[in-house]
């Protein structure tokens, strides 16, 4: 026979049995897959920081993995979701690496839901009282396909006075620590009930936080943290802080004057002692502030990020939440729609929160601070400081979910590239937990944890936002049933 015409037969008999075994498939507009069905991705764009935009690809999970990535179509197993990827754009599962959980006890069961809606597969929730936030770990981990992954560090290392005691407007999420070995007896006990990570506040002298530091890495756990007010930036870093977030007292690092700052929090906060430490840490702040920011020396800062980056400590400078009186989104209608996928209670308090805030002054402070933090991305970038998008959330109107999207293209309005950016939400967070070989790319073997976008997020980062599909350990959520996600979390469902 013609080599040709049996070519040919061979593709008919081809195409046919692929017919044959797509009629057993799971049409994709079925809301999802309750069962670990197959999904299988035909002819999709895939992007992620590994392997930058592949065009024309098949991937194919089965139970929590992609099992299969090929640039020639793939054979659909039975009981498959098929989805036709032609013009869509498939991304690896995005973290929010800075949340409260339990933040607010009215908003706690919305969260998985609306993180999961916008496409955020896994989160760090970075202070919580332990049993709360294990409670929600333990959910999460029981029920893996309705929850994000979570990492908790439980509650904010703190010393004395701590900031977040429990008074009006600091929700009680710290432990007041009175010495080395409230240190050491706390991180025993927070390593008994099975904490991820660890993370260290502000109040902390420098003999705690060396033993939170030294103490957390003979128990094979690391740290990240605000740098205690009473220590310099290098000074923690050079201990092993893995971490720092919101940039936090790096400002006051980046003065000419940084060691009389230095000398002159350390008597602010001996004559402080007996104040309530919310009080205590927002004075020091305003005091020093708006100087460190005016006083910043360019040398200085050059070797603060130098050390940051030879120690590896990595920053969260959660943007969206630093230029909160810049983006004011309290007063943007557009970022006010997010609220009606809040509950009722929680709903009009922001509402009735965001009117009190518009009629307030401008902060003059707060935008000062916003600007500086803007500026030290790309200072950050160049100097090889590792990056990750993390946001606050439910803190300052950051609507969990819809708040990383917002983070991501601050973000990239601040220098990064969108394929920086996407990298700090998911290759990065998972090599921070050691956990790249798992997940955080498009590659066989990782977890099937995926975005499906309608629009390519590297032309315009907001198309992050264009969610039609969402794979949370192998089961696909077609827009219908993250429709029915944000109903649930808005208490209507
Ligand atoms: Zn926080």
């Amino acid at each position: 026979m013609n080599l040709l015409i049996l070519r040919y037969l061979s593709k008919v008999i081809f195409i046919t049995l692929l017919l044959l075994v797509n009629t057993s498939c799971i049409d994709s507009t079925k809301t999802k897959n309750e069962e670990h069905y197959s999904v299988l991705f035909n002819n999709i764009t895939t992007i992620d920081a590994e392997f930058g935009e592949r065009r024309n690809q098949y991937v194919l999970i089965t139970g929590n993995k992609i099992i299969n990535i090929s640039k020639k179509a793939i054979v659909s197993p039975s009981n498959c979701i098929i989805v036709d990827g032609k013009g869509k754009y498939l991304i690896p599962g995005l973290w929010d690496t800075h949340v409260h959980l339990t933040y607010s006890p009215e908003l706690e069961k919305s969260m998985f839901p609306l993180f999961l809606a916008n496409g955020i597969t896994s989160v760090r929730d970075t202070g919580g009282l332990i049993d709360r936030v294990l409670y929600w770990r333990d959910k999460s981990k029981k029920n893996p396909n309705s929850s994000p992954n979570v990492f908790i560090s439980g509650p904010l290392l703190d010393g004395i006075p701590n900031v977040y005691d429990g008074s009006p407007g600091r929700p009680e999420i710290s432990v007041a620590l009175d010495s080395p070995e409230a240190v050491r007896n706390m991180i025993d006990s927070l390593q008994a009930k099975g904490v991820d990570f660890l993370k260290s506040y502000e109040m902390l002298t420098p003999e705690e936080f060396k033993t939170v530091i030294s103490y957390s890495k003979k128990r094979g756990l690391f740290v990240t943290g605000h740098v205690p007010l009473s220590m310099d930036v290098i000074e923690a870093s050079n201990e092993g802080l893995r971490s720092m977030e919101h940039l936090r007292n790096l400002e006051m690092a980046c003065s000419v004057n940084f060691d009389s700052l230095l000398n002159a929090r350390k008597k602010m906060l001996a004559e402080g002692k007996n104040s309530l430490g919310g009080m205590l840490r927002s004075q020091i702040h305003k005091v020093q502030r708006l100087y460190a920011i005016e006083s910043y020396d360019e040398k200085r800062a050059n070797t603060v990020l130098k050390s940051l980056a030879e120690n590896g400590t990595w920053q969260i400078p959660t943007l969206a939440l630093l230029t909160g009186d810049i983006n004011r989104l309290y007063e943007n209608d557009t970022w006010k729609e997010t609220f009606q996928y809040l509950p009722p209670e929680i709903r009009s308090n922001w509402i009735k929160k965001a009117e009190e805030k518009q009629q307030k002054e401008i902060n003059h402070l707060s935008i000062a601070y916003g600007q500086w933090g803007l500026k030290m991305i790309t200072k950050l970038k160049d100097a090889n400081v590792k990056i990750l998008a993390g946001t606050d959330t439910p803190i300052s109107f950051l609507t969990p979910g819809f708040s990383l999207h917002k983070e991501l293209e601050i973000l990239v309005k601040s220098g990064l590239t969108p394929m920086e950016v996407l990298e700090s939400a998911t290759i990065l967070p998972a090599k921070y937990f050691g956990l790249e070989d798992v997940m955080g790319t498009i590659d066989i073997n990782k977890a099937a944890d995926l975005v499906l976008l309608d629009a390519n997020p590297l032309n315009d980062i907001k198309n992050t936002n264009r969610i039609s599909g969402v794979v949370r350990n192998g089961i696909f959520y077609n827009r219908k049933a993250l429709d029915n996600l944000l109903k649930k979390a808005s208490g209507l469902e």
